[in-house]
């Protein structure tokens, strides 16, 4: 969908629901605060914040603890990046390592730290190097000890396993601070992990009761240049009701960023296919969007911007799922146009007979694509938004 196309979206969006019809989208943050039984209030919650004492002008590295003072948490602690400009201004804070068998975001954010001049940056960019220290150490998408998807886990809990106390860490220490510290934009860097192929890609949540926080979310993934924009409804009061580390939770970093009141976007992008590069351009052309670094931004038009309406939409898991194991034989490509019921590829047994046929569930732009290989039962096939 074009940028027109977005607009009627929205429009149709609003037709179908206006605000007096949709009692059950209770998405206010102070609403949504009430309803999330993890969620503390940050002025109680925030224990240590050496990042916000770090001198001005200069660049500072140091291990951020994890709530829970045992050795686990101590090994399992926070490295984390700050570089401070000469003048104060905003915070842009900046996660990578989510999810441990995830590298490129982490390069991107290693070397997009490395380039910055302390006393060009007007504020501060706050990077956190791998949140799911755990998850990295053993390659895997998961924390290993707990078995818990951090990107489903805010806002955390004090008192909880390593990847809920971690969740609670980056929801207080980070996301709570208030004044010049409370981030003007959260980015979570991701990619599609070792199994799939996509387009590179700055997402953001609609939440339809803040179009405040709804657009500026939007005009931060537009100014990134980063080739496909994706806006998805999210009902925040669903993931403030369901528990912590539930894959359909959507208990996201965009949902702790939510609770805190700052606007996220997030990315993804294909391992090996110079996505890093599109990274660190992004993350400089975001400094000049929120003035923290001088210049203007080149006008650069994403290849697709696309809004989805609905519960669920962008809970990307749920797309095309492989009903049984076999090899995967993907017959469309990244940015094809398909209607719903186009073939997107089939499964097969190594006699090339297929055995299930995968069909689009809706009609829009594939942007992502399992990569050809033994797929397993329950697998996303690939994904049309
Ligand atoms: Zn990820």
């Amino acid at each position: 969908m074009n940028r027109l196309g977005a607009i009627a979206a929205r429009s149709q969006y609003e037709l179908f629901y206006p605000a007096q019809r949709r009692p059950t989208l209770a998405q206010d943050i102070e609403i949504t605060r009430q309803q999330d039984s993890w969620y503390c209030k940050p002025a109680t919650a925030i224990r240590v914040s050496t990042w916000t004492e770090a001198p001005r002008g200069q660049t500072t590295r140091y291990t951020h603890p994890i709530v829970g003072n045992d050795q686990l948490a101590r090994e399992r602690g926070l490295p984390v990046t700050v570089t401070t400009g000469a003048e104060d201004g905003p915070t842009l804070l900046l996660i990578a390592g989510e999810h441990g068998n995830e590298y490129e975001n982490i390069v991107a954010l290693q070397e997009t730290l490395q380039s910055l001049d302390p006393a060009a940056l007007k504020g501060r960019v706050v990077g956190v190097h791998c949140c799911s220290l755990d998850s990295y150490l053993n390659r895997t998408r998961v924390a290993k000890i707990d078995g818990q998807n951090l990107a489903r886990c805010y806002p955390g809990k004090a008192d909880g396993t390593l990847t809920e106390r971690v969740a609670y860490t980056l929801q207080n220490d980070f996301l709570g601070q208030s004044g010049s510290h409370k981030p003007v934009c959260l980015v979570p860097l991701h990619t599609y992990g070792p199994g799939m192929l996509g387009a590179t890609l700055s997402g953001y949540n609609i939440y339809p009761d803040d179009p405040e926080l709804t657009e500026a979310q939007r005009s931060a993934s537009l100014a990134t240049g980063l080739p496909l924009v994706w806006g998805h409804e999210f009902d925040a009061s669903h993931a403030a009701a369901a528990p912590l580390g539930d894959d359909a939770s959507g208990r996201t970093a965009l949902y702790a960023a939510f609770l805190a009141g700052v606007p996220a976007i997030y990315w993804e992008t294909t391992w090996g296919m110079r996505g890093e590069e599109e990274y660190k351009r992004g993350l400089l052309r975001l400094m000049v969007h929120f003035d923290m670094l001088a210049g203007t931004n080149e006008a650069i038009v994403a290849r697709e911007q696309i809004e989805s309406v609905g519960h669920g939409a962008g809970n990307m898991a749920s797309h095309n799922q492989a009903p049984c194991e076999g090899l995967w034989r993907p017959t469309v490509q990244i940015w094809d146009r398909v209607k719903m019921g186009d073939l997107l590829g089939e499964i097969r047994n190594l006699y090339g007979e297929p055995l299930a046929q995968i069909r689009a569930m809706r009609a829009g732009v594939v942007i992502a694509l399992s990569r050809m290989q033994y797929i397993v039962q329950g697998a996303q096939c690939g994904i049309v938004v």
